[in-house]
């Protein structure tokens, strides 16, 4: 069984011993365990490893792999692993086995987002490295693969989970393959009506536009190679079935809007060929008007590139036409894991402070802008995966927190009344102090009594300022004493607004300067660029009167800064 895998990696310089030794391992682990389908509980790690393989991952990785569910279902102890397969092997088996404990909810529909978006999140923090994320997507893969084996319910809850939580984590590490697959494998569990609905519809329009491309293809690509042209490879790329649905419902059902059902794809030598083709095309035949999208000069976020441009071909049919080098292909298939599928070096782990110029961090880094305000200034500089806990309300709802936060961080976030109520806490229904710090995927419950009320030393406990806040306007209605106290050692806030040129780094460098003034932010926001230009708002803690002028010189001496204004 495991002959396969090895196969595939005879010539890839992996390490075999330790994949074999894992095999046997597992094997051994999981004996007389059946899948739902009835066959050997095995087949599924070795599958999961099978697609790892694919991915051309490390050895540590496959091994993981084939062990994921050890710790989890089987007698096996995360020491066990170690003492056998050693530290990276042992990291990456327990960040998985962490995860497994991360539960896909049904929630209201208002909530639903939110807490798909929560989950994605927590991936992203509690998975140190970013090969366990990559286990678990195979893990998912393989499970969808055999989801026929389910009872009806499971099979759309995980489903519905998979395009919701798998799905969009697969699109933001680029693994447009992944991604796409994962999709439709879900598609007709989770919405089985529409999904028939739709593919009855899209079948024969599918269908006719193969064999149109079939003819206009060979067209199209003569015209290329006399005009110079050389092409590496012309496919036709049918869409995957779920992200056409998207496109499909965006268009207000009208399939006949969706130009793009069966795209020609063309491979090139180089970027100057992707240009010269481009405009061989155009000379050809006339591009629809906005319809021309540049992704080789500006990057998707997930690190995509491709000319795409949708011409008037053939017989006067509007046909999607992608231009890519072969570079860019392996990305848009296999996305990060294409990065670092070179070697077996000891820097192919994924830390993530080791990549900060690697591009999917810069795209994960914009995934995180869509997390608010001063969280996402640290996100910036420091562990960004590291500096949110998301952890649970005992109904299972995720509340993410700044990192360090406490039981009474918690207690605010559910809700104020709770917050002043707090009397205790649980985690994972231990006892824990007030001050104890959470750590992402634990479950906590506050236990609260009718007499219990906010207390000075809770200021200095709490690490969200929503909960600081909430404490202080207690105390501001209770005992006002404690709030003229506090006030008299408290400076007013400086607020700022700072315009810079967008530019990957720019916050990072205001950062650098405040830290060079010693001077912290409490509170930092930035607005959407407009043209170019980006608005920073920022809340500054000065400890001494007369550094206001200093900081404002200081800002506008930088050259990513236009200009600095006191904000009142
Ligand atoms: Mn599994």
């Amino acid at each position: 069984m495991i002959q396969k895998v090895l196969t595939k990696l005879e010539d890839r310089n992996r390490n075999l011993q330790l994949i074999t030794k894992a095999f046997e391992f597992a094997k051994k682990a999981h004996d007389g365990q059946l899948r739902m389908g009835g066959e050997p509980y095995i087949t599924h790690p070795v599958s999961v490893a099978e697609i790892l393989c694919n991915l051309k991952l490390d050895s540590a990785t496959i091994a993981a792999g084939i062990l994921h569910d050890t710790v989890e279902d089987t007698g096996v102890t995360e020491k066990d692993i170690e003492k056998n397969f050693g530290k990276d092997v042992a990291f990456l088996v327990r960040g998985v086995t962490k995860l497994a404990n991360i539960e896909y909810k049904d929630q209201p529909e208002v909530k639903q987002n939110l807490h798909a978006q929560s989950l994605r999140k927590m991936f992203f923090a509690m998975a140190e490295d970013i090969r366990v994320i990559l286990i678990k997507l195979a893990d998912r893969y393989h499970n969808m693969q055999t989801i026929k084996d389910l009872p009806p319910d499971r099979r759309k809850r995980i489903s519905l989970e998979t395009l919701d939580i798998y799905g969009p984590i697969a699109e933001r590490l680029g693994m447009g393959h992944m991604k796409g697959e994962l999709e439709d494998m879900a598609f007709p569990h989770a919405y089985p009506e529409e999904y028939d609905k739709f593919v009855r519809l899209a079948k024969e329009k599918y269908i006719d536009r193969q064999k149109y491309l079939q003819k206009t293809q060979p067209i199209v690509t003569e015209k290329l190679k006399s005009g110079g042209i050389k092409i590496v490879n012309a496919h036709s790329r049918a869409k995957h079935y779920f992200s056409l649905y998207k496109k499909f419902v965006k268009h207000d059902r009208d399939l006949s809007r969706v130009y793009d059902l069966v795209a020609l794809r063309i491979i090139l030598p180089d970027i100057p060929s992707c240009y010269g083709a481009l405009g061989i095309i155009h000379k050809n035949y006339k591009p629809l008007p906005g319809l021309i999208k540049d992704y080789v000069a500006m990057p998707k976020l997930n690190g995509y590139q491709s000319i795409h441009t949708t011409i008037f071909c053939e017989q006067n049919k509007i046909l999607e036409i992608q231009l890519r080098t072969p570079e860019m292909h392996e990305h848009a298939e296999n996305g990060i894991a294409a990065h670092w599928s070179y070697g077996e070096s000891n820097k192919n782990k994924l830390h993530a402070a080791d990549l900060k110029e690697a591009q999917w961090v810069a795209q994960l880094k914009k995934w995180m802008e869509n997390s608010d305000d001063q969280e996402f200034y640290k996100s910036l500089h420091t562990n960004f995966f590291s500096d949110r806990v998301f952890v649970f309300t005992p109904d299972g709802e995720i509340k993410d927190l700044p990192d360090e936060s406490t039981p009474l961080d918690f207690a605010y976030a559910v809700h104020t009344d709770l917050g002043h109520a707090t009397k205790g806490a649980k985690v994972n229904g231990k006892l824990v102090t007030l001050d104890y710090k959470l750590k992402s995927g634990q479950m906590v419950e506050i236990v609260k009594a009718k007499t219990a009320k906010p207390s000075a030393n809770w200021l200095s406990i709490v690490k969200s300022s929503e909960a600081k806040k909430r404490i202080l306007s207690w105390f501001r209605q209770n005992n006002s004493d404690v709030v003229a106290k506090l006030e008299k050692n408290d400076r007013q806030p400086f607020r700022i607004s700072v315009t810079v040129k967008d530019k990957i780094g720019t916050l990072e460098e205001i950062g650098r300067i405040m830290r060079n003034l010693k001077i912290n932010i409490t509170e930092i926001k930035h607005s959407p660029p407009i043209g170019g230009l980006a608005e920073i708002k920022m809340t500054l803690a000065l400890k001494k009167q007369g550094l206001e002028q200093k900081v404002i010189q200081k800002l506008i001496s930088n050259k990513r800064v236009l200009s600095a204004r006191k904000l009142v």
